[in-house]
């Protein structure tokens, strides 16, 4: 029976890493069944302004599974992140963002495999902030003075508040720690700086060791975040499965993309207990928009990930090790995996899922 898929395309970059994309899941020979619906800043007026249209929302409700492309958030104009609203909506509070290797990827390390977990609804990216001279920002910073806090407030101040709550944690710790066993993994690595943060961080510290003792058979550690990044840098060999708060995690899945050859090559995936959301860790790249050359890996490895959650596990072997070998062999791939990016030879993003949809089709069928 055909799988029932959300298919967003999204806006910038985006169509064109979906379509080829979907050309690519559909060469693996599983029958979807896609459901393309639009959302974001191009098609908001479409909508009545709303860049997120109800019935995507209620399609991925219905799916259970999305495959989604980058949407642009045009910078202060009052329009909300449709992807920060995507995750709240949809109650998805863990992003799997996997790092690893491929060979022919330019890049200074070697074997990284790491995945970091990243908390996605609560901590600064909760939306809980003000303005200097709102009444909520007046209101804070004397309730702040009579509690004693030395912090000096005369002056103009923003104020955002971190939530992070007991069962927000719990949650997400768990989601690390099961996704670690049943993805053969050994150890956790719990990232924090409770010793700065002893209420929020403090907390997420606590309610990491205690759902580690829950999970004897898998290895648990905790670090520092800044003491993280130099050992991500220094010694990834020695992390597995990383667990984070909200921006902790997103600025360690860049680092962790850096390590693997940059954004082109970092997929991801939004979970919840009724939702999944696969798409890419980059955004829309406006400026390659409808110019048949951004790289669509990432996109990709987010539909190998989607295959592999449906149940499709040889399927998204398949497909994972097609795009692999196109990429080892560096010839049909895009301006940013060639060693000189203005090498007259780089391909179009849907010549490179030509390219592996050719190597898809060579295979003989087992
Ligand atoms: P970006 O990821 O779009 O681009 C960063 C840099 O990487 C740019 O130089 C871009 O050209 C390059 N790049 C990104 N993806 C690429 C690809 N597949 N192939 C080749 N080069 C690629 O980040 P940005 O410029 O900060 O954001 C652009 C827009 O995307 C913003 O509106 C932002 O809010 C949005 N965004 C959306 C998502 C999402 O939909 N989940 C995630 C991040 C950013």
């Amino acid at each position: 029976m055909a799988h029932k898929v959300t298919l967003i395309p999204g806006d910038g970059i985006g169509p064109e890493l979906t379509e080829a994309t979907r050309r690519v899941v559909e060469a693996t020979g599983v029958e979807i069944e896609w459901d393309v619906q639009l959302a974001g800043a191009d098609v908001m007026d479409q909508f009545g302004g709303n860049p997120l249209p109800p019935q995507v929302l209620e399609s991925i409700r219905a799916n259970k599974v999305a495959l989604k492309g980058p949407i642009t958030t045009p910078v202060g104009s009052g329009f909300r992140s449709v992807n920060v609203a995507l995750r709240k909506e949809l109650d998805m509070y863990a992003q799997v963002r996997p790092g690893k290797s491929y060979e022919g990827v330019r890049s200074r390390f070697e074997d990284i495999d790491l995945v970091i977990i990243r908390e996605n609804t609560e901590d600064l990216y909760a939306g809980v902030e003000y303005e200097a001279d709102s009444d909520n920002a007046k209101e804070l910073t004397t309730w702040i003075k009579s509690k004693g806090d030395k912090f000096r407030f005369e002056d103009h101040v923003g104020i955002s508040i971190k939530p992070i709550s007991e069962e927000g944690t719990r949650r997400v710790v768990r989601f690390a720690f099961e996704f670690a066993r049943a993805n053969g993994r050994k150890k956790v690595t719990s990232v924090h700086k409770a010793n700065i943060m002893k209420h929020t961080d403090g907390l997420w510290l606590r309610v990491s060791e205690e759902v580690a003792a829950e999970f004897p058979d898998i290895e648990f550690e905790e670090r520092i975040i800044d003491n993280m990044c130099m050992q991500l840098v220094q010694k990834p060999e020695l992390y597995d499965v990383l667990v984070a708060p909200n921006l902790y995690g997103d600025i360690l899945s860049d680092l962790v993309a850096g390590l693997v050859g940059g954004l082109g090559m970092a997929p991801g995936s939004n979970d919840g207990d009724h939702a999944h959301v696969f798409e890419p860790v980059h955004g829309s790249a406006p400026k390659y928009a409808g110019q048949n050359k951004a790289n669509p890996t990432a996109q990709m490895l987010s539909a190998v990930m989607m295959l592999r959650h449906l149940g499709e596990t040889d399927a998204a072997q398949r497909m994972e090790d097609a795009i692999a070998k196109v990429i080892a062999e560096g010839k049909d791939v895009t301006y940013d995996m060639k060693e000189d990016r203005n090498d007259p030879t780089a391909v179009g993003t849907s010549q490179f899922a030509d390219a592996i949809i050719e190597v898809l089709g060579s295979r003989v069928p087992a």
